[in-house]
Order: C-alpha cells, then structure tokens, then sequence
C-alpha cells in the first residue's frame, strides 16, 4: 500500500468521441484522483519522442500517427498503488481480451485505438510525468 502518481493519457478516439468525462468517471469511482490535466494536440516528433521505448514495434509508425489523429488529454493521478490500480481499471491493451467493467472493455475501439495509456512502472510514471508537466502543475 503505496501512496503513487501514474501517468495517464486519454487518447484521440477518446476525444473523438466526447467520452472523456466518462472515462474519468471511472478513474474517480476507482478512487484515484486526477491532480493534473490538460488537453494537448501532439506533434509527430512529440508522439515518437514519448513512445520512443516502442520504435522497433511494427506498429510504431501507426501508433504515432493515431495519438497524433486528435486531440489528447494527459493527466497525473494519484493514489494507493497507482500504477497497478490504473493498469487494473484500464483492461488488457487488447479489448477483445480486457476484462468486463474495464476502460478498454467498454470504450475502445481496436488494439491500437484503446482510449487509454497508464505508465507500466513507478520508475516509467515518474519519466512520462515529467514528460508532461512541471511542478507547479500538479496540485495534489
Ligand atoms: P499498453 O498501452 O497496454 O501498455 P503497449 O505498451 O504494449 O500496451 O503498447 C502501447 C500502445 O501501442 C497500445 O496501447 C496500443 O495503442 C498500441 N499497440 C499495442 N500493440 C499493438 C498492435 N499489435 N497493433 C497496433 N497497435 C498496438
Ligand atoms: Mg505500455
């Protein structure tokens, strides 16, 4: 039982779609709070540079052209084992595999428009949240 901060993107088909606020709402009922959030277009080199840990994938190229499709909404959020309570609500990255009541389960579209990122590690959630946002913009 850890107090924790994850990093949390609600990607294009989210914000396409208007179901953002839908998506918090179980962020919220999961009892993680959101204490920083903002609504960003990304830049290619900005999407390359944050999923740079994916540049061999085969899906790379296509990865970054979806999270740059629209607009997207990073967050921070924070609570009691963060990473892996977020990773849990969040669903398989496949939907077709995540579980019933998941954000991906419900809301995504396909493996790669899956509505949501959630940092895989304490030590990766500090990196991405810093990626985003300074100090003075997360109000815990
Ligand atoms: P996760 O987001 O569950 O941590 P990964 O880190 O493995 O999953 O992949 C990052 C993102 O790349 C996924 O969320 C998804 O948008 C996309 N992706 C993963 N696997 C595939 C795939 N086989 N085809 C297309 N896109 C994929
Ligand atoms: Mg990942």
């Amino acid at each position: 039982m850890t107090l924790q901060r994850t990093l949390s993107i609600l990607k294009p088909d989210a914000t396409r779609r208007n179901i953002t606020g839908k998506i918090n709402a179980k962020i919220e009922e999961a009892g993680l709070n959101i204490i920083a959030q903002k609504r960003l277009q990304l830049s290619l080199p900005q999407a390359q540079a944050f999923y740079a840990v994916h540049a061999e994938r085969s899906f790379f190229g296509e990865l970054c052209q979806f999270m740059i499709s629209g607009p997207v909404v990073v967050q921070v959020l924070e609570g009691t084992d963060a990473v892996t309570k977020y990773r849990d609500i969040m669903g398989a990255t496949n939907p077709a595999n995540a579980k019933e009541g998941s954000i991906r389960r419900e809301f995504a579209e396909s493996i790669e428009a899956n509505s949501v990122h959630g940092s895989d590690s304490a030590e990766n959630a500090a990196v991405e949240i810093s990626f985003f946002f300074s100090q003075l913009e997360i109000v815990a």
